[in-house]
């Protein structure tokens, strides 16, 4: 510490270039703090900043973190905990640009899998930044030291040692993580692909937050009778809730009834949440995809021969190609690829479906012949679904009763309550006169694997390599970016960050090496992941990688399959 004040004191007043003497580890007693990266100027983005405590004084018991989820949720309540008491010591802004700001990644509603902080039986580490302090570009010593000296070591004294954090909250946050990885666990074995609580508060605060919304204004969830499933889990024991059975479900219900409040919540029920969200006990299979047409986005060889066939003027469906995709033919091949990363849970919604891809009516089907009509709608694929891959699939549909010949179970929202209305709906099909035919008889063909061409995957802009993620929807992947807007599953920007880090492992490290096919490529790298940590995919060796949050594999692969220079071979 005494070093770091000396160094300080004799850059004060200088240009902003001096600070980076600062780079360096220094010893402050309880804690050590690396200095990895210092920024250019005060625009720039924050410098790289570490404190690490050694478990001889951070004193966390092994089993806090002796499993992963554990693990997770451990270093997740940390970053938390390190975030909460910096906004209360930092003292903010000083300067120009980011100067006196310091900040962590700490993530939103779900407990996720980060490089913020790293538990093990050695040390305790938060990796953080900060935006050391100029007046234009001249340094702010005083500030600066205030900072490193003054705010930081009480920051980590807050939040970083067993003994100053609430033991009570934090158990919670540790058992409520491990409760929710073993119910998603189990889900298999109990035939079902999604769990909701009673009690749960589905739906959020608005359209921008992810907050639940206030319990006096929200109609907490109930099962309804014939769903009911109680499963238990290792803390909270015994829990009560609506199991969906696997195989094809159907959401219908009047407008702004919660539909797709519901579904949402299922849709996110692959993530964990942190107590207090409302959806803490709303589980979902891992292999859930949501699926929506994604007008305009580029498809690179699929197979979307099962959903379109006959286009117009022969154009092939079988490797089909295109740099504007229409509603339909872009929810096929989002089918079809995540099919390819072994989905095993297909979400789809009338709000973001495009109606010829899902329904096609008696009616419709007199006026124009099947020879006419390229789409074979999912309603006549979604049986052959399940029955070849054991595919289930779940549709909100609010403005057709055709499904209700298909479906397994129906479950109608009713003022945001669920009832079993199964019996019934099968009963008016039957009173039905003139029913539709089924538009195939042939199975669902086997799915196709593509490998990417590492040639056609270019970080490289005007020879400089030019990778950067933007939120939660956005890659600047070389000369192109990469829109992620209809990929619903990412809920955490971090996630982009390391998607695009991601891609330049897996070009790094050869795994795209013109062989591998897509799936086996992203295999490889959730190994590596699974061996070494997520710290793996930084390129830097010498700071610490910043803000990266686990992704599915299938938000990796569907990144890739948007981006807009892809090539790829069909594997044989
Ligand atoms: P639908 O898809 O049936 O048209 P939504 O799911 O979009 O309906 O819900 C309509 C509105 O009702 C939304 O503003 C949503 O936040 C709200 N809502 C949904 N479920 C609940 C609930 N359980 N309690 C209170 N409000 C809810
Ligand atoms: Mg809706």
């Amino acid at each position: 510490m005494k070093t770091l004040k000396k160094i300080i004191s004799t850059i004060d007043h200088k240009g902003y270039k001096a600070y980076k003497q600062l780079k360096g580890r220094y010893d402050f007693g309880d804690f050590t703090l690396h200095i990895d990266h210092v920024q250019g100027d005060p625009f720039a983005s924050p410098s790289r900043l570490r404190a690490r405590v050694m478990q001889t004084k951070a004193v966390f018991a092994p089993e806090l973190f002796s499993n992963s989820s554990r693990k997770t949720a451990l270093e997740d309540y940390i970053s938390r905990a390190f975030e909460k008491s910096l906004k209360k010591e930092c003292r903010g802004n000083r300067g120009t640009g980011k100067s006196g700001l310091i900040s962590i990644d700490s993530g939103g509603q779900e407990i996720l899998q980060r490089t913020s902080c790293v538990v093990n039986f050695d040390f305790v580490e938060v990796r953080f930044y900060a935006g050391l302090p100029a007046r234009g570009r001249t340094i702010l010593g005083n500030y600066c030291l205030e900072m490193l000296a003054g705010e930081i070591p009480k920051i980590v004294a807050a939040s970083m040692f067993c003994r100053s954090l609430d033991e009570k909250e934090m158990k919670k946050h540790i058992q409520i993580c491990e409760d929710q990885d073993y119910l998603r666990g189990i889900l298999e074995e109990n035939n079902l692909v999604s769990f909701i609580k009673n009690g749960s508060i589905l739906p959020r605060r608005s359209g921008i937050s992810d907050s639940p919304l206030p319990e006096s204004e929200a109609v907490a969830f109930k099962s309804p009778p014939r769903l009911e499933t109680t499963l238990k889990a290792p803390h909270a024991g015994k829990i009560t809730g609506m199991g969906i059975p696997r195989g094809i479900t159907l959401i219908i219900g009047g407008g702004f009834h919660g539909k797709t409040t519901l579904l949402k919540a299922i849709e996110r029920g692959i993530y964990n949440h942190i107590p207090s969200d409302g959806r803490e006990y709303c589980i979902t299979v891992d292999s859930a995809v949501k699926i929506r047409a994604e007008e305009g986005r580029n498809i690179q060889k699929v197979n979307i021969s099962p959903f379109i066939s006959n286009l117009p003027f022969g154009k092939d469906t079988v490797k089909f190609f295109t740099a504007n995709a229409s509603g339909s033919t872009s929810q096929a091949a989002n089918i079809i690829e995540a099919l390819e990363c072994r989905a095993g849970f297909l979400l789809l919604d009338e709000d973001t479906s495009a109606t010829n891809f899902l329904i096609r009516d008696e009616i419709m089907q007199k006026m124009v012949p099947k020879d006419k009509e390229p789409i074979t709608p999912f309603i006549d694929r979604v049986k052959n679904l399940y029955r070849k891959f054991g595919t289930s699939s779940i549709l909100v549909m609010g403005g057709s009763g055709d499904y209700f010949e298909i479906a397994d179970t129906v479950i109608m929202m009713d003022c945001y309550l669920p009832s079993i209305v199964t019996e019934k709906a099968a009963e008016l099909i039957k009173e039905r006169k003139d029913t539709r035919y089924t538009e195939v008889s042939d199975s669902f063909s086997s799915i196709t694997r593509r490998i990417p061409l590492p040639s056609s995957i270019n970080p490289f802009r005007g020879g400089r390599k030019k990778v950067k993620s933007r939120g939660l929807d956005n890659i600047i992947f070389g000369s192109y970016n990469i829109d992620l807007s209809a990929v619903e599953q990412i809920v955490d920007p971090s996630q982009v960050n390391a998607i695009s880090d991601i891609i330049l492992y897996a070009l790094r490290k050869k795994y795209m090496d013109g062989k591998n096919t897509l799936t086996d490529i992203i295999d490889m790298v959730f190994e590596d992941i699974g061996k070494y940590g997520l710290d793996i995919i930084s390129d830097f060796k010498d700071q610490h990688p910043g803000s990266y949050a686990l992704p599915r594999k299938f938000e990796v692969a569907a990144a890739i399959n948007r981006l807009r220079t892809l090539k790829v071979l069909q594997a044989p």
